[in-house]
């Protein structure tokens, strides 16, 4: 089967029958090549159902798991979004055809130049990378709509809630360094509510308001 193949047959057996339901969303999934953000020698697993190796220890996440996110994250194209954990920059590319502004950040700079490279080079022009520690968030002058975490947390980043403006969504997987729960926040002028969207398993957030490395 060809790639492109592939990612047709991912988006409705993985992804649409586990009941992921957003248009938009399948629509960004089937856009972006998954195979082009995993390294070379693993190419022909990239639209399998399971996470994968990306180097730095590090892994592009399962299909499914990113689209459980993005759904629970409900895009809308004026948003304005904050990542955490670019990894390969697969997911950013999704969020990057959904709305008008992603803002990435990754910890380790040989990731975050490999996932500059690809995403400029399928000419996405409404990202901006930060190198960093992406538990204190973008900047404390900032507010985002929307903020994805990509790694797992012991707790909810006080800064991350701090940065999420009234009205907005945060998904993150919250647990111990093994096992998670992914947690969506609601905030509101009245605080935040959260609810528990199953269990999950993602490499560790290491940052002042995650894990110690
Ligand atoms: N969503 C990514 C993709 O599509 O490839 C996969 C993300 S991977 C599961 C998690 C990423 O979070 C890793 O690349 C890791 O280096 C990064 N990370 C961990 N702690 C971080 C932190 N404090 N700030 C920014 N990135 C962090």
């Amino acid at each position: 089967m060809r790639f492109t193949e592939q990612r047709e047959w991912m988006v409705k057996a993985q992804i649409k029958e586990r009941g992921i339901t957003s248009e938009s969303l399948l629509q960004a999934i089937l856009n972006v090549p998954r195979h082009l953000f995993v390294p070379e020698d693993i190419r022909h697993l990239a639209y399998i159902d399971r996470p994968l190796s990306i180097g730095e220890g590090q892994t592009i996440s399962q299909p499914y798991i990113v689209a459980l996110m993005l759904e629970l994250l409900d895009l809308q194209p004026g948003d304005k979004v904050l990542e955490i954990g670019t990894g390969s920059g697969y997911q950013t590319a999704i969020i990057a055809e959904m709305v008008t502004e992603v803002f990435t950040m990754e910890r380790i700079p040989a990731l975050m130049r490999g996932a500059e490279v690809i995403l400029k080079k399928l000419e996405y022009d409404n990202i901006r990378f930060k190198i960093g520690d992406g538990t204190r968030g973008w900047d404390e002058q900032e507010q985002f709509s929307k903020i994805i975490v990509s790694a797992a947390s012991p707790e909810v980043p006080n800064s991350l809630i701090r940065q999420l403006s009234a009205g907005g969504r945060l998904v993150i997987p919250i647990g111990n360094r093994f096992m998670q729960d992914l947690i969506l926040i609601e905030k509101s002028i009245d605080g935040i509510r959260m609810t528990n969207h199953g269990g999950c398993a993602f490499v560790p957030l290491i940052g002042t308001e995650g894990w110690q490395e």
